[in-house]
């Protein structure tokens, strides 16, 4: 990964056609954990008119996927489910977790992004006791951060875990971005609020941010199958879409089925740091 993400994003012009072209297009449903990580649909934003006439797609014109799988370090099958899969594969581990410790060993054995995945405040039902709030002091945001990076060595980026009250809160994202930035990660907005505060914030800091574009949900093969087709249009259509999956047998399933066909409908799946440039 190269630090020019947050040039471009101070950069004016271009840094608005990164932030359009990684910014999310599609929401997700409701439902137990999709209502927390899938804040609804969310309108298409066009890429904007400025987009410079020579701007290339990552993967040379061909789609990409990026693919993250959430909420790893809570057992071992699924890490071991995980690691069977053809990759690469981002790997979000939360930091306090029994396993993050093997799943962050497994990306690293494989060559795979290792992501934060950071437990914030949800707006309702159950925080992770360590969740980071909006009560508390921007000191107390910067040490809960640095804590949950030093657990994962090797992590070269953070994503949400959950976080729809957190992620609206101007003053927690903002020291959250910075603190991201200032450890020389990227941060992967999972999308658990439709507020956009992310993308502004990042804009103003030059902070490296991603914007999930899809969650894959296990609702079903329906389900699955229809969030899949919209991630692979989002790809081919833009050049790349990120995907955020859950490791539920049933995805994990879906996904060893479905990845291996990517290649002959002409996609690809890449490393998520890869669309950090
Ligand atoms: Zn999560």
């Amino acid at each position: 990964m190269r630090r020019s993400l947050a040039f471009l994003l101070v950069g004016g012009l271009l840094g608005g056609a990164a932030v359009y072209v990684l910014g999310p297009r599609i929401g997700g449903r409701s439902g137990d954990r999709r209502q927390e990580e899938s804040p609804g649909t969310t309108p298409t934003k066009a890429v904007p008119a400025d987009t410079p006439a020579d701007f290339e797609p990552a993967g040379g014109g061909r789609g990409v996927i990026a693919l993250v799988l959430d909420d790893l370090g809570n057992g071992e099958p699924a890490i071991v489910r995980a690691g069977q899969l053809p990759g690469p594969i981002a790997l979000a581990v939360l930091p306090d977790a029994p396993a993050s410790g093997s799943a962050a060993a497994l990306a690293r054995r494989k060559g795979w992004d290792l992501l934060v995945h950071l437990p914030l405040r949800a707006e309702s039902g159950a925080s992770r006791p360590d969740a980071i709030s909006s009560a508390d002091t921007e000191q107390e945001i910067v040490e809960a951060i640095g804590r949950a990076i030093e657990r994962l060595p090797g992590a070269i980026g953070v994503n949400n875990h959950q976080g729809s009250a957190a992620m609206a809160d101007r003053r927690v994202v903002r020291t959250l971005l910075q603190t991201v930035r200032d450890r020389h990660l990227f941060f992967l907005d999972s999308r658990t609020t439709p507020a956009r505060i992310a993308e502004e914030e990042a804009r103003s800091l030059g902070a490296p941010l991603l914007v999930r574009d899809v969650f894959l949900d296990a609702d079903g093969e329906a389900g699955m199958a229809a969030a899949w087709e919209r991630a692979r249009k989002l790809a081919l259509r833009k050049g790349s879409a990120i995907v955020i999956a859950h490791p539920h047998t049933e995805t994990l399933d879906f996904l060893a089925r479905e990845l291996p066909r990517l290649e002959t409908q002409g996609l690809r799946l890449v490393k998520i740091s890869e669309l950090v440039d």
